[in-house]
């Protein structure tokens, strides 16, 4: 989906028209996604958005989508010794994506409890398409292989 093809249908589907003013910078600001992430973008803010989506509503979508993923400014590299684990392929860092639930304790109180539904390695998640379903979250875990050992060690260790 092109810049100009994504403007007429945000105006399309919220029948609403852009000022030429706000066409350009909206125009500025789309340049950076591909077509495919901007058809990603646009089926998200359909789900999202109840009235005309502002830039702000379209970089939201896209940092859900993970399409903004820029180091942050005390970004620094760690140098790690790369393992061969099969569980987080040498990275040290793990993605598991767990999903929240409530079960009926015999008491009658609602318990959270949480499953875990998948496992990677961190950086195998980002680039990858896949999406959180619903009560899903995503948790950041060293893994307990030797890669983990310089990793931050206030992020859980995953056992
Ligand atoms: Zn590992």
């Amino acid at each position: 989906m092109d810049v100009n093809n994504f403007l007429s249908k945000i105006e399309g589907a919220w029948g609403k028209a852009l000022q030429i003013d706000q066409t350009q910078s909206y125009r500025e600001k789309l340049f950076r996604f591909s077509g495919e992430q901007r058809e990603q973008i646009f089926s998200r803010l359909l789900e999202t958005c109840k009235f005309l989506p502002k830039i702000s509503d379209i970089y939201d979508a896209a940092r859900d989508l993970n399409y903004l993923e820029t180091p942050s400014p005390h970004f620094k590299p760690v140098e790690w010794q790369s393992t061969d684990c099969k569980l987080c392929h040498g990275e040290g860092r793990l993605a598991v994506v767990k999903q929240r639930s409530y079960i009926k304790a015999s008491n009658g109180d609602w318990k959270p409890e949480s499953r875990m539904v998948r496992i990677s390695a961190y950086s195998d998640y980002n680039t990858s398409r896949d999406r959180l379903g619903e009560s899903e979250y995503r948790f950041l875990y060293r893994c307990k292989c030797a890669a983990a050992e310089l990793w931050n060690k206030a992020i859980p260790q995953w056992v």
